[in-house]
């Protein structure tokens, strides 16, 4: 069975194009470090192997915007970077990538007396001038404040897709249509509600699908799974990531789900429900990349799920997170969350800072906080 495709306009990346008839691309990011060249292309050159069309890798700074220009002589897969804060990178890195992404809620960090569209047109400029594409990749956990404030709090909708929209005319406004946009968040059934009124507003701009967060494997690969077939099967998405915790020898099992996903929407065979709601005990955790503060981070993730395993039917969220870039915002909404420095776990209930603590004394510390949590739900 051919997949269903909304119309979308063309991108071309590199030596792929998404969007319109293009087959959906699927995506993964490499997790070495990236000023360590030899491990990220063979990182690379892995990801490849498994069925990669589109590389991402985090580039933070000049020593690993170097460290990109040796990465780039020996690859020729389209490789896509995420900017963060520091815009102005983009002018550095450009004539290495094929695609930059740019997150809106993270424009406001550097710079803050600019507006938000001097920034766009910066990099939009710097993208056209170095044949890359962009996208506009916008995030639960760092929605533009301004758009934040306008809504409801419990509306986090809202906020994610109106920012998208305005950032989709602007970038039409100053004659730059080369763009993707994404709407993450580490729940499935946002995924799909944001996605979905998205598409609808602008069947037009292809999209890109991913659930933040999604975690280990293999609830991280069945989250992802319940808002792919959604979405898929509907025409939405143009490329895919599957986000997964997994150590860095295993990261083409990001591929392997994303391409057996859609195989089997392919095929018709899609399981999932629409009103996904989640009952029990939701660990959500970063896939890890280059920003990763402490290598150990994976298996905390791992030992989070075991230690609280005894909890399984408590509706309670627990986030862990591999860094301070997107650590403390992304663990906001999560009932506990943990976000990794280099040599501490900081740990929080919901937006309050309970302070940080050793990798050593990060478990029972975080059982303290869970038992006190379940308490309290028992007693209500
Ligand atoms: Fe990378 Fe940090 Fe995001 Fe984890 S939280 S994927 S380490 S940027």
């Amino acid at each position: 069975m051919q997949l269903p495709r909304n119309p979308t306009r063309e991108v071309r990346i590199g030596t792929v194009t998404i969007g319109n008839a293009h087959p959906i691309a699927v995506q993964s990011m490499t997790a070495t470090k990236t000023s360590n060249i030899d491990a990220t292309v063979a990182q690379i050159h892995s990801l490849e192997r498994a069925g990669a069309d589109i590389v991402r890798i985090a580039v933070d700074n000049k020593r690993e915007a170097a460290a990109l220009i040796e990465i780039r002589k020996q690859t020729t897969v389209p490789l896509t970077v995420d900017l963060q804060e520091n815009y102005r990178l983009a002018e550095v890195i450009a004539p290495y990538v094929n695609k930059l992404r740019y997150n809106p809620g993270h424009l406001y960090h550097h710079e803050p007396e600019k507006a938000w569209q001097e920034k766009v047109r910066f990099i939009a400029e710097v993208a056209k001038d170095n044949d890359c594409a962009m996208r506009v990749g916008v995030n639960c956990g760092s929605v533009d404040p301004a758009k934040l404030e306008k809504y409801d709090p419990h509306d986090s909708i809202s906020p994610m897709l109106e920012s998208a929209l305005d950032h989709c005319e602007f970038l039409e406004s100053i004659d730059f249509t080369r763009f993707c946009v994404s709407l993450k968040d580490s729940d499935p059934a946002k995924v799909i509600e944001v996605n979905t009124r998205f598409a609808a507003k602008r069947p037009d701009i292809p999209l890109h699908l991913g659930v933040t967060e999604a975690g280990l494997p293999p609830d991280g690969v069945i989250k992802t799974r319940i808002a792919f077939e959604q979405l898929v099967s509907k025409g939405i998405g143009d490329t895919i990531r599957v986000s997964l915790t997994v150590p860095n020898d295993r990261k083409g099992e990001e591929i392997a789900a994303g391409q057996s996903i859609l195989h089997d929407i392919a095929a018709g065979r899609v399981r999932s429900v629409v009103d996904f709601d989640q009952k029990g005990l939701n660990i959500i955790s970063c896939p890890s990349c280059s920003r990763v503060e402490n290598e150990v981070f994976v298996d905390l993730a791992g030992d989070v799920k075991q230690m609280t395993a005894y909890a399984k039917d408590h509706k309670i969220t627990i986030a862990v997170m591999g860094c301070r870039v997107n650590g403390p915002g992304e663990t906001d909404d999560a009932d506990l969350g943990l976000w990794c420095g280099p040599n501490y776990v900081n740990l929080k209930k919901g937006s309050e800072s309970l302070g940080r603590y050793s990798y050593d004394d990060i478990l029972p510390r975080l059982k303290g906080e869970l038992d006190a949590l379940i308490e309290q739900q028992s007693a209500k």
